[in-house]
């Protein structure tokens, strides 16, 4: 008598253990659904120089509207102000300009291409 009343108790127990690890699950599927948005809803977009077109001529860095360009000797774009609006690789009138999705690689092809203009 005594084990069956133990064996109902375990039982329970471990029901509500499973229903409490479903909690948690619905939680971290909820969490990550979330973060998943998140990250779909932000595409970054950069302005990218390429170097052998551009003449340095100064028109892009007068019609970004959040002076994320600078003229040093050729276009220097400031990643972290860029906005991606785009407006400077319409106004180059060497095709210079192309806007790039930011993505891990990309960011870092972006930091060097900023070294470099930096350094030269
Ligand atoms: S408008 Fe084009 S050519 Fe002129 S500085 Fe900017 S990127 Fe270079
Ligand atoms: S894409 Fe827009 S914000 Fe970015 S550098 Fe060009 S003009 Fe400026």
């Amino acid at each position: 008598m005594g084990d069956e009343v133990a064996r109902k108790k375990e039982i329970q127990e471990l029901k509500a253990r499973v229903e409490e690890m479903k909690a948690r699950l619905a939680t971290l599927e909820m969490q990550i659904e979330n973060a998943g948005k998140r990250t779909a809803a932000k595409p970054q977009w950069k302005a990218l120089v390429d170097t052998e077109l551009c003449v340095g001529c100064g028109t892009c860095e007068s019609v970004c509207p959040v002076e994320a360009i600078s003229i040093e000797g050729q276009a220097r774009i400031h990643i972290e102000r860029c906005i991606g609006c785009g407006r400077c690789v319409q106004e180059c009138p060497e095709g210079a300009l192309s806007l790039q999705p930011l993505g891990v690689s990309n960011h870092a092809a972006l930091r060097f291409q900023d070294k470099l203009q930096h350094v030269g």
